[in-house]
């Protein structure tokens, strides 16, 4: 599933087509939404925003079209009256005079105002978004010491959206390698060095990710690297998907390892289950 940075590009994409713009025509696929339609259509877009994995595309009347993508939602966006050519479904669709933002195979899709933001029953569960300007390491320092947070391996904290909005396995498996901490670890048995560094890794893998199109490993060694005729995909990250390869900083062979239904990616010898 696409994390917070991917949905991120994909909002500044929709955001280039549609934002400051008035949409001449909003249609939907699905007949609950239709009366929608006519309210939305002639209306300027505001704003296109994204909270974790979910994205608002608010419109100046005070309406907001939420959408999350799941697995196979995809937004195309291109010329006026173009279609195209593609299997899949097409759930909603924002024109202006001269682009289209072209919603496909989403299936949660709904219209809601302003005030009701706060109550979504996906929206409220949600805790800061990742990327947020807002999202700074004081914040990350305090949820951690939360105590609805700090007895949670990270592991599994670390991919609650209640935790934090917008990190998936990649961003999990990268930022505790970066911490140098094993997914078992608890923040209340870290020491305060340790908190520090794992808000650190939080705060700058997914805004690396965001800015680089998807590199969380180290910069000039993932440039280095693509220079001497490596795969993009080979060396974008410290150890996701890296099972068997050595760690680019002991080593030892990267291993996989099953956390709560995902693979996990990790260096025995780099993340430790201990104080230090
Ligand atoms: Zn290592």
């Amino acid at each position: 599933m696409p994390e917070g940075p991917e949905i991120r590009r994909a909002a500044d994409r929709v955001a280039e087509c549609i934002a400051g713009r008035v949409a001449d025509e909003v249609w939907f696929a699905f007949e609950r939404l239709k009366p929608f339609e006519r309210q939305l259509s002639g209306v300027e877009v505001s704003a296109v925003e994204t909270r974790g994995k979910a994205m608002l595309t608010r419109f100046a009347n005070g309406l907001v079209i939420y959408s999350h993508n799941q697995l196979y939602g995809r937004w195309i966006c291109c010329p006026a009256g173009e279609r195209t050519d593609t299997q899949r479904q097409l759930r909603l669709a924002i024109h202006n005079l001269t682009l289209s933002a072209l919603l496909y195979s989403a299936s949660e899709i709904e219209v809601l105002r302003e005030g009701e933001l706060a109550s979504h029953p996906f929206l409220s569960r949600l805790g800061p978004d990742v990327l947020h300007p807002a999202t700074d390491q004081a914040l990350l320092l305090e949820r951690l010491n939360d105590k609805r947070f700090r007895n949670r391996q990270l592991g599994g904290l670390l991919t609650d959206q209640s935790f934090l909005a917008g990190l998936g396995n990649y961003l999990r498996c990268e930022i505790l390698f970066v911490a140098g901490l094993h997914p078992r670890v608890r923040p209340v048995q870290l020491t305060e060095s340790q908190h520090f560094r794992l808000a650190d890794a939080i705060m700058q893998l997914p805004r690396q990710s965001y800015e680089t199109v998807g590199i969380t490993n180290d910069l000039s060694r993932a440039h280095e690297l693509m220079a001497a005729g490596a795969d993009f995909e080979a060396v974008r990250f410290w150890v996701f998907r890296r099972e068997g390869l050595p760690c680019y900083r002991c080593g030892e062979a990267v291993v996989k390892q099953l956390l709560g239904g995902q693979p996990a990616y990790l260096c025995l010898r780099c993340q430790l289950l201990t104080r230090q």
